[in-house]
């Protein structure tokens, strides 16, 4: 391993200290995208919170270390060269999905979803639940995070049709 790396290691170390957080250096691209081309990422980091997230952000940025955010790579063509930064995965540990009943009375009734969680699912929830307006979404295979930075759409519908608020992080 580079001295780069092993610095990196380290500190990666201090900042990601859940369970859930794990990071590996020199990862295959084509094994995250849908597909499968792609070289090495130069390092691959899952935070597992959100503190983690800011925190792998911040050191990012103090190393001044190139980023990217992964939601499914549905969307991404990666070149065989890979990328000579860090790829951060909003796919392990982001995918989650419930329903929140916040007015019943007002018969507002909103899903929320983690960055990760797939349309799919989150379309299949919705309908489980009875609630209409993400069939749309139901064939598109890429993740709510995902979805939002490209507002993904079809058959005349699209996610900012359905969204009722976002949480996002500023850099
Ligand atoms: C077979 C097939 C069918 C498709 N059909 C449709 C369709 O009908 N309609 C449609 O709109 N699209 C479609 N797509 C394209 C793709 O699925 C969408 O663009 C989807 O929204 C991408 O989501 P993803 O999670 O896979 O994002 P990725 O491909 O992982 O990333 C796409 C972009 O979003 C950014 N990103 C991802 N997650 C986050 C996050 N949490 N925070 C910040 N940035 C993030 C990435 O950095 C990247 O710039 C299709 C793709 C395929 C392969």
């Amino acid at each position: 391993m580079s001295e780069f790396c092993e610095k990196l290691e380290e500190k990666l170390k201090e900042v990601m200290t859940s369970e859930r957080g794990s990071f590996r250096f020199m990862e295959p691209m084509k094994r995250h995208t849908t597909f499968r081309i792609g070289g090495p990422a130069a390092v691959f980091i899952s935070p597992g919170s959100e503190e983690e997230l800011r925190e792998v952000l911040n050191l990012l940025k103090e190393e001044n270390i190139p980023w990217t955010i992964l939601g499914n790579g549905s969307n991404l063509l990666v070149s065989d060269e890979g990328f000579k930064g860090a790829v951060i995965s909003m796919s392990e540990g982001w995918a989650y999905s419930g329903v929140l009943r916040e007015d019943e009375k007002a018969g507002k009734t909103l899903i929320r979803a983690g960055a990760g969680e797939l349309l799919s699912r989150t379309a299949r929830l919705a309908m489980e639940c009875s609630l209409t307006g993400m069939e749309f979404a139901s064939g598109i295979p890429g993740t709510i995070g995902g979805a939002l930075v490209m507002n993904a759409g079809a058959y005349g519908s699209e996610i900012c049709n359905v969204l009722s608020r976002a949480k996002v992080m500023a850099t």
